[in-house]
């Protein structure tokens, strides 16, 4: 959950160094003005560098992250893009932002896309494949990746609670052609709003930056106003107070990362010898970003007793099974799209998604962890089942 949790004055420093040097708010220009303060940048290449990616484009969101990554591919009308049925509806949104068809695989027992219904869904349309490591926890890259190269179709990994996390060695944001990030308030780094997106390649990057830019290419040969530009765009740009709190919160992620894999491991211990009890599965060669700890019980009747034990006892819940209906596929009647392409009947187009997520519980993992939690989640739990 974590970023938020350690706020303190290194971000207000970051900012103040933007004020001490001429309060230039706006990524690009303003060069004699700014005395080599260039925040947005700077925060950029670190975590370009953290990730291991050549290039890393800071965004407004994690939601524009995602469309700026489909309109770098040219996915546009008339294009299939497949994603999983838990996500968050920003995925989709982001689709269908782009106006393309968007494609709903199940989740297997990993709880994200399940590669098989991911070779079903593929057609001579699908034009993009969007894979997310949902709460924490890496998606099948190697099968996904293996179903994807066959067909040669870019995956594009949502990494928005991925941050951090790995999968064979791997940062995850880094394993597809490009990988989007979210710091919103919620995730794992935050900026407030804020996102960016990741690649290794070139002539992505640069329509990329153009396009999140209004076409802007940035050519050093002319001045701004006179820009080049061979494409049309929108307005993406980060500013440089989001991007100075990142720089700060990039600092910090090894902690959060450290403390919420220890608190993880903590919690797991103590509620797993309870009865009736199983755990999310991980794919092997996966260092999660330890965002949540995600249990099954028997059925959807439990999952709510086991939320409602928790909440009296002063402990949330994340997401499961409270918030699902913002999280999962089936229940986003509110997108004719989507209803067109998957329905008519949402609630029965995604059979075992449905039966996973709905006897499912996620206690969210925090940083600063309350020493008497563990005790208290497995009193909370043993006294339902
Ligand atoms: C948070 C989130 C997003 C969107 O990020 P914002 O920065 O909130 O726009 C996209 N996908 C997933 C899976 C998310 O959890």
């Amino acid at each position: 959950m974590p970023g938020f949790e350690l706020i303190d004055m290194q971000e207000l420093e970051e900012i103040r160094e933007i004020f001490d040097n001429g309060g230039v708010l706006f990524r690009h220009s303003f060069d004699d003005l700014r005395h080599g303060i260039y925040k947005v940048r700077t925060f950029e290449q670190a975590f370009a560098q953290k990730v291991g990616a050549k290039y890393a484009l800071a965004v407004t969101s994690g939601t524009a992250a995602l469309r700026v990554a489909l309109a770098t591919l040219g996915i546009g009308a008339g294009d299939e893009v497949i994603t999983q049925s838990f996500t968050f509806v920003a995925t989709v949104e982001a689709i269908i932002e782009s106006r393309a068809r968007p494609v709903v695989t199940e989740i297997d027992e990993t709880l994200n896309m399940d590669p098989a219904d991911l070779a079903a869904k593929i057609t001579h349309r699908t034009r993009a494949i969007i894979p997310v490591h949902m709460l924490g926890v890496p998606a099948r890259m190697d099968e996904i990746k293996r179903v994807a190269e066959e067909r040669h179709i870019p995956v594009i990994e949502d990494t928005a609670w991925g941050c951090g996390g790995k999968y064979r060695g791997r940062s995850l944001g880094t394993l597809g052609a490009l990988g989007t990030y979210s710091f919103d308030y919620a995730k794992a780094m935050t900026t407030g709003e804020g996102g960016m997106v990741v690649t290794s390649d070139t002539s992505l990057y640069q329509r990329a930056a153009a396009y999140h830019d209004h076409g802007h290419e940035n050519n050093p040969a002319v001045p701004r106003w006179e820009d080049t530009r061979s494409g049309s765009g929108f307005n993406y740009r980060m500013s440089e107070l989001q991007g100075a709190v990142g720089l700060a919160q990039l600092r910090k992620l090894e902690r959060v990362l450290a403390a919420q894999r220890g608190h993880k491991k903590v919690l797991r211990d103590v509620i797993s010898t309870i009865p009736g009890i199983s755990f999310r599965q991980i794919p092997d060669g996966s260092e999660e970003a330890a965002d949540a700890l995600i249990f099954h019980v028997v059925d959807h009747v439990s999952a709510r007793r086991v939320r409602d034990a928790l909440v009296t006892a002063g402990v949330g819940t994340k997401i499961l099974p409270e918030a699902i209906i913002w999280h999962f596929a089936g229940t986003w009647t509110h997108m004719p799209e989507l209803v067109n392409s998957c329905g008519p009947d949402l609630s029965v187009a995604f059979p075992r998604s449905k039966d996973l997520l709905g006897r499912s519980v996620a206690i969210p993992v925090t940083v600063k962890m309350a020493s008497d939690l563990p005790e208290k989640i497995k009193k909370s739990v043993q006294s339902v089942l």
